[in-house]
């Protein structure tokens, strides 16, 4: 049997090109240095709009097929970050992309935010208590920026943390499991503010305006950042696997802008919010690996001793 790395995370996105966005350098850094990183992708991004006018036919409103073709970008992302383990929860297309909050989409049948809770998260279940990740990252409450998809991901990832968990549940399932750490993706809004003041100072012009501070999802106070993950040595592999996202983001160098065209800048030092576990660090002092203060992990399933 092959050896499983002992470092195990688990990132759980809304659609193809979040992870990059994201956690693109993060995801680089450790797949880089031997720990088993793991995406798992809610949906397809089907409603997604499109940037390169010669691929615009693939929109939901013309002929369809940008579900499929994000699978192509998805998997183009992941091999310039290095990542090899990367799923769709409960298989590609089982849950569509709900569209913008407030449109008929989030209604449509098979539309993840009009998934049952738990029927979703079972999905991720089996996959945490086979892998049996250290470490979880997805977003906040609110899912950055209130789109049903990314609160429906957070939902379902924390969900499903906490069945892994419970010995009571699927018992089928695979022996429970705990994540040692939980965090949420987020961005420290003095970090956002000096980036956007950069943005504004060397646009040059390749995008017609610039996105606000607030339009960057995740951004808070910086007291509320626990853990900071440098991974400005894989800024080449981040732009990359955003460029490999090409119907939905446009790179600039340092910037990359969505459909709506309004630059924003790359952070290729990556922000999160420990909100489950013990944080590995000193006291008021961020950590810099997400998996400090682990305890010595326990062989995965299959790893050789
Ligand atoms: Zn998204």
């Amino acid at each position: 049997m092959k050896d499983v790395p002992a470092r195990r995370l688990l990132l759980v996105h809304a659609h193809p090109d979040d992870e990059s966005i994201n956690n693109g350098a993060t995801m680089a850094r450790y797949a880089a240095e031997g720990a088993h990183v793991a995406l798992v992708t809610c949906t397809l991004g089907e409603e997604g709009e499109v940037i390169p006018p010669g691929l615009a036919h693939l929109a939901a409103d013309r002929d369809g097929g940008l579900g499929a073709h994000r699978i192509g970008e998805l998997a183009a992302a992941m091999r310039e970050l290095g990542v090899t383990d990367h799923r769709f929860l409960g298989g590609p297309g089982r849950f569509r992309d709900s569209g913008m909050m407030g449109t008929e989409q989030n209604h449509r049948p098979g539309a993840f935010w009009a998934a049952g809770l738990d029927e979703a998260a079972g999905h991720l279940v089996g996959v945490i208590r086979s892998l049996r990740p250290q470490v979880l990252i997805t977003y906040d409450p609110d899912g950055g920026y209130g789109h049903p998809d990314h609160i429906q991901a957070h939902r379902v990832a924390m969900r499903a943390a906490d069945l892994a968990a419970d010995p009571s549940y699927g018992t089928g399932a695979g022996a429970p499991h705990t994540i040692a750490k939980v965090y949420w993706n987020r961005v420290p809004r003095s970090v956002a503010e000096e980036a956007f003041a950069r943005l504004r100072d060397t646009a040059s012009g390749a995008f017609p305006g610039i996105a606000a501070v607030d339009d960057v999802p995740g951004v808070v106070d910086d007291a509320r950042i626990t853990t900071e993950i440098d991974g400005s040595a894989y800024a080449a592999a981040k732009t990359a696997a955003m460029r490999a996202h090409a119907t939905q983001i446009a790179v600039d160098g340092p910037f990359f802008a969505l459909s709506n065209d309004l630059g924003q800048p790359v952070f290729t030092t990556e922000y999160y919010e420990l909100v489950r576990g013990a944080p590995g660090g000193d006291d008021g002092v961020r950590e810099h690996d997400l998996f400090a203060g682990v305890p010595e992990p326990a062989p995965a399933p299959g790893a050789q001793t």
